[in-house]
């Protein structure tokens, strides 16, 4: 009951079991439960009894089965396996088989095989593994590096990974990263930067730079993310997978294109840094041109001298400033500016100290004007001052005015104190002329005007003057011709002695017979012939013709008197003077004690020591010399007594009012006791009335010329001065007989 209780539950643990159970004996198939007949598709009445080989493909496989099961069986071990085995349907099926034999050392008493369907494990497994190999070959395969790392250690990469490392595949496994760092601080500095993001979730991607195994540095393009889902491990460990692209070309390639770049950079620098230095030459070359243009085009339109423009540059000034002036509707003046008997400074103190006087001129008038006007020297003694922007005329009188006075003060040249008063002349534009020549040749008229009107002042322009200038030009075209064509001649007044009663000389005095003037008087046509010198050679024909003239009346019987000639400044300053007077008294046959010379005041003042030198060579020469015009003058009995004149003719203006005036008779007075003192003839001109000739009288004045006695009178006329009748005038019959 016990035992059939038993094979009941046993039979049920059998039909119940989830695999397929299988008890066999000599090959033979025994015992199975229900499983087991289910799984090869019989049931089990099919099956028992039946020889093993029924459940497999074919004899081979039952066989290799025996074969590889037997000894393991035989040893008492279990035998295990997976093998393909057939079902009633004749379909195939994989097979999980362990098999023990109940009794070793007894093979007879039988085996018992605990069988699975595993087919479908089998195919999952098959899909799982194909699914792995392939992607271990994408893994492998990959282009670039992967890397799994657990805690900066590596615990699997992929082929490409150890090739960028040059390492042997699988030879990093286990290795720390460190590893492919170049250094220790390298490697901290990238894991510090990494990490945050990385624990972050996100993706960080850089390029580094790290050592491969045989010691070569490589550039990497790494890109890492945290793997899995979150930390691994747990506490600090973190899984990463990392990718890594070996981007050392790439930067090579880069780097000698940056290398390349700074080299094209540093090329265009130094370039540019040649190309600035050349440019900095260039640009002092040009200066330097320019300069020297500059100090060409300096002394091209600059006065020496002065160092004030010259007539070129003061043309273009005038030029601009007339036609700003037009454009403004301003004035312009043209200053021109004369000095004052340079030319005796120059001729007695030497041109050294002429020319420094003429630069102490040129600092005083640019002090004077404004910034903007222009001083300019012509020549000489000449100056222009241009002042641009003027509103009134009256404004360039002011400055005028000023120029005068900054003259005033005497400057000490070398020991001299020289004093160059000037004489100016102004024109405006536009009412005096509107082109440069024609203000500059106006403004020059009008600095005439202003030395005839007694010079150190100034003078405008104004059409009056300029007819006068061209009266005065005229005049001299006309002067010339007279000279030329013998329209000048000599009348000659008596100078009588009351002492003795007779004509004591006889003056000559010119005149210009003008075939449509008639007779012109000499202060007409005198003071041009002395401005433009005409009056050497006139002078000259003065001398001869009135040496000639005395030596025809002589020769005609008339007696013996001297001629008194007239020189003027400009001709006594002539260098050859003592001698063409020489030549002439030669040439005339005449005695020097009958040729006078009459000299002013002022002449022989103006360069004392030359005049006392030139009286002495006449005086020595025996010509007799007197001081004409007497009192107009200022000279100082000092002067006066250095000077070897043998007469004092008293200007007529002295005499004139001599009954009226108590200042003229006291100056005739001091003349006449003057003259007396110092053993000097004293004659009176200009004596017209015989209370004139007696008040002289009176004061003891013993010689006369005027109108009283004679008229100047053509030569052929002179005769009868000496005829009786004429000389009753005299008041007694005059003796010529000497
Ligand atoms: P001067 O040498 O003082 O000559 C005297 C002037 O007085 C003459 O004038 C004469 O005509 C004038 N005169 C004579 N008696 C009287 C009188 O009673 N009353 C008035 N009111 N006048 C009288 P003239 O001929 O017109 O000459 C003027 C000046 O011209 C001369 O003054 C002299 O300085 C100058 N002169 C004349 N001829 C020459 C010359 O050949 N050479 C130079 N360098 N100067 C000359
Ligand atoms: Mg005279
Ligand atoms: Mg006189």
């Amino acid at each position: 009951m016990a035992a059939s209780q038993t094979l009941l539950e046993l039979r049920a643990i059998l039909d119940n079991a989830t695999v397929g159970i299988l008890f066999t004996r000599n090959r033979m198939l025994m015992q199975g439960n229900t499983l087991f007949a289910e799984l090869f598709g019989y049931t089990l009445g099919e099956l028992l009894g039946h020889p093993a080989t029924m459940l497999y493909r074919n004899k081979a496989d039952y066989e290799a089965l025996g074969h590889d099961a037997g000894p393991k069986l035989a040893a008492g071990e279990a035998f295990r396996t997976e093998v393909r085995m057939q079902r009633k349907n004749g379909s195939i099926f994989w097979c999980q088989i362990s098999a023990k034999a109940i009794d070793p050392r007894h093979p007879q008493s039988g085996t018992i095989w605990i069988m699975e369907d595993v087919t479908e494990r089998r195919r999952l497994r098959e899909v799982v593994e194909e699914s792995r190999m392939e992607l271990e070959a994408i893994f492998d395969n990959a282009a670039v590096g992967i890397a799994f790392m657990r805690d900066r250690m590596v615990q699997r990469c992929n082929r490409r990974f150890d090739e960028i490392f040059g390492y042997e595949a699988g030879e990093l496994v286990g290795n720390s990263m460190r590893e492919l760092h170049p250094s220790e601080a390298e490697f901290n500095r990238f894991c510090d930067w990494a990490s945050q993001s990385i624990a972050a979730r996100e993706t960080v991607i850089t390029e580094i730079r790290c050592r491969r195994k045989d010691g070569h540095d490589i550039w990497v393009r790494a890109t890492g993310r945290q793997a899995g889902g979150g930390s691994q491990g747990g506490g600090d460990s973190m899984d990463v997978v990392w990718i890594f692209e070996d981007v050392t070309e790439r930067h090579s390639a880069e780097r000698a294109l940056r290398q390349a770049n700074d080299e094209l950079e540093q090329r265009v620098l130094d370039r540019t840094a040649e190309l600035s230095s050349a440019n900095q030459q260039l640009q002092a070359e040009i200066f330097e041109r320019l300069q020297a243009e500059q100090r060409i085009w300096h002394i091209a339109h600059h006065d020496g001298l002065t160092g004030l423009p010259n007539r070129t540059l003061l043309h273009d000034r005038l030029e601009q400033a007339i036609t700003q002036a037009a454009r403004q509707n301003q004035r312009v003046a043209v200053i021109f500016l004369d000095l004052d008997r340079f030319k005796a400074i120059n001729d007695t103190l030497g041109h050294a100290i002429g020319d420094e006087l003429l630069k102490h001129v040129a600092s005083r008038l640019n002090a004077v004007v404004r910034a903007v006007d222009t001083v300019s020297r012509l020549g000489g003694d000449e100056f222009v001052i241009v002042m641009s922007g003027v509103e009134a005329s009256q404004d360039a009188a002011v400055v005028a005015q000023k120029i005068i006075e900054s003259m005033a003060a005497a400057v000490d040249i070398e020991g001299h104190l020289l004093r160059a008063t000037p004489s100016l002349g102004i024109a405006i534009y536009p009412e005096d002329g509107t082109a440069p020549l024609q203000l500059m040749k106006n403004a020059d008229t009008a600095m005439y005007h202003a030395k005839a009107r007694g010079r150190n002042t100034y003078e405008f322009f104004t059409a009056r003057l300029n007819e006068e200038a061209e009266r005065s030009f005229s005049l001299e075209q006309r002067l010339r011709q007279a000279i030329e064509s013998g329209h000048l001649l000599l009348h000659y007044q008596p100078l009588i002695d009351m002492e003795t009663r007779r004509v004591c000389s006889l003056e000559a005095l010119l005149r210009w017979n003008d075939p449509e003037r008639g007779l012109i008087p000499p202060a007409d046509f005198i003071p041009l012939a002395e401005e433009t010198g005409l009056i050497v050679p006139i002078g000259a024909w003065v001398l001869g013709e009135a040496l000639r003239q005395n030596r025809r009346w002589q020769d005609a019987g008339l007696p013996q008197v001297p001629v008194s000639v007239n020189l003027s400044p400009r001709q006594f300053r002539q260098k050859d003077l003592v001698d063409s007077i020489r030549a002439i008294l030669v040439e005339t046959g005449q005695p020097a004690h009958l040729l006078e010379l009459e000299i002013t005041e002022s002449t022989l003042m103006h360069d004392l020591d030359g005049a006392v030198a030139t009286l002495r060579e006449l005086d020595a020469m025996g010509v007799r010399l007197a001081i004409d015009d007497f009192g107009t003058g200022y000279s100082s009995l000092n002067h006066l007594k250095r000077l070897p004149v043998h007469k004092l003719k008293i200007d007529q203006s002295f005499v004139r009012d001599l009954c009226s005036d108590h200042d003229d008779a006291a100056i005739v007075n001091a003349i006449i006791g003057l003259g007396r003192a110092m053993e000097l003839s004293v004659l009176a001109e200009g004596v017209e009335t015989e209370q004139q000739r007696a008040a002289l009288d009176k004061l003891g004045c013993r010689q006369y010329q005027g109108f009283l006695f004679s008229t100047p009178l053509p030569p052929d006329a002179v005769e009868q001065l000496f005829n009786p009748a004429a000389l009753a005038l005299l008041g007694a019959p005059p003796d010529y007989t000497i």
